[in-house]
């Protein structure tokens, strides 16, 4: 039975520890860790979560864009657990988009990411996959991939201009003018 973890909030040290590697086959508590990662992300209307935000410095994430209050335009995809992951490769271009984090409440950013990614990591069973990903789910990836680095958004952006209070972003989205390069995640 899935237990929801508490987040941890920037300023937490948690937050700017690398992550340590995890050892396979996957220990029970690490098992347990994933499942309630999942249902703590579903809980805040998350897109992602990453092992540090609920204060294990481990390094395992999960991707899982789908809709939700947060992100209303996110595009469904099957979830991905990412054990060790690395990016092999990154597409010159990136592009500007609105991330939020549940790690920093009530801010979002607009922050530019690689379009295209080639991520190598392995999954709960101790499989290597190789994979690429686009758009939204390559911007949820580098997020998180970020946090096991102690990297977090706000590292990423090129002005603090591009930051915004959660409900005004939401009031301009709503309005359709959000007044901003990109103001949707791209997808
Ligand atoms: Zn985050």
């Amino acid at each position: 039975m899935a237990v929801l973890r508490q987040i941890a909030l920037l300023g937490n040290p948690v937050l700017r520890t690398p992550a340590k590697a995890v050892a396979f086959p996957l220990s029970d508590e690490v098992r347990a860790l994933i499942e309630d990662m999942a249902a703590t992300m579903r809980e805040a209307d998350g897109v992602g979560i990453a092992a540090p935000q609920v204060h294990q410095s481990l390094a395992i994430f999960i991707v899982a864009p789908r809709p939700n209050p947060r992100y209303p335009d996110a595009v469904e995809q099957p979830p991905i657990v990412a054990i060790n992951p690395e990016i092999l490769e990154r597409s010159p271009e990136k592009v500007a988009g609105w991330e939020g984090c549940l790690s920093i409440p009530g801010l979002r950013g607009e922050v530019p990411r690689h379009r295209r990614i080639l991520a190598r990591y392995r999954d709960p069973r101790g499989a290597e996959v190789v994979r690429e990903f686009e758009g939204f789910a390559a911007r949820v990836f580098q997020h998180e991939d970020d946090h096991l680095r102690g990297v977090v958004f706000l590292d990423r952006m090129e002005s603090l201009r591009g930051l915004a209070c959660e409900r005004e972003y939401a009031r301009r989205v709503a309005e359709g003018s959000p007044g901003v390069v990109n103001a949707r995640p791209s997808s």
